[in-house]
């Protein structure tokens, strides 16, 4: 009993529990923030046009392309249909390419959802370059979706959110700072650095997360731009 309680925890507080939809109206325009959701209005409206498209049978394949952690697979876990989501799709090699290109063309597939955050590089297994790492033959089979990196404002919003899924309460100045933190390095850290701080907080007795709990964290935890950087530092030490 108890393991289930944990396990509905961990569930409960997954990186895109707080997402509970598109966030879109009834005449499926997006609302700034619904089920979770913040901004990224252009590509949301695009994937409601999906939704419906899907809602009329067609079956529409669509990759979603974009810089990391713009909430490409959050707009993925917001389609509430059977869609067969593929993330990071770019690992795949030119033979499962081709397997989904001739899959796409039977009646019985499902509807395909890729994420990618890659630009025009190498697919694997061949030396040909493509928009996405994805065969120009089955990119042209897709309809586009792009996400845009976030404003100060969404990502404090999303941050909000993540605060109140992860049952922690921070004061307003510990939330402004993690939201410069956020911009600066990137969203998915800020993220992480939330249930840390939380754990920080609650060491030193406090009742909410304040500021020094968020230095705390991020002076243990390195985000990759200073992992990078102590790399590059101290290369000489590291075995090649
Ligand atoms: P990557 O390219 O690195 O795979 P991604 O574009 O798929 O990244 P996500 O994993 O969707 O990014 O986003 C990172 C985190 O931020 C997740 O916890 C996600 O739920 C949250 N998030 C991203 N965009 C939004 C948004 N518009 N509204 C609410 N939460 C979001």
């Amino acid at each position: 009993m108890a393991e289930s309680r944990d396990l509905t925890r961990l569930e409960r507080i997954g990186a895109h529990s707080h997402i509970q939809g598109l966030g879109l109206d009834s005449a499926l325009e997006p609302r700034a923030v619904s089920e979770g959701m913040v901004g990224q209005v252009k590509a949301r409206k695009a994937a409601g046009v999906i939704v419906e498209m899907i809602r009329q049978n067609c079956r529409p394949g669509n990759p979603l392309s974009g810089q990391p952690g713009t909430g490409k697979t959050a707009i993925a876990m917001g389609f509430d249909s059977s869609v067969l989501f593929i993330d990071e799709v770019h690992m795949l090699d030119f033979e499962c390419f081709s397997f989904l290109n001739r899959a796409l063309e039977n009646d019985m597939s499902p509807i395909l959802v890729v994420a990618t955050n890659r630009g025009v590089t190498t697919i694997r297994g061949t030396n040909q370059r493509s928009a996405h790492v994805i065969p120009i033959d089955l990119l042209d089979r897709l309809l586009i979706i792009t996400s845009q990196p976030y404003t100060e404002d969404e990502i404090r919003k999303i941050l909000e959110i993540r605060c109140q899924e992860e049952d922690v309460d921070m004061n307003e100045e510990a939330r402004q700072l993690l939201t410069l933190i956020g911009r600066d390095t990137s969203l998915r850290y800020a993220i992480h650095l939330i249930n840390a701080a939380a754990l920080a907080s609650m060491k030193r007795k406090g009742k909410v997360v304040e500021t020094e709990d968020i230095e705390r964290v991020y002076r243990l935890f390195l985000d990759t731009k200073r992992s990078m950087q102590y790399l590059v530092e101290n290369q000489s030490q590291y075995m090649f």
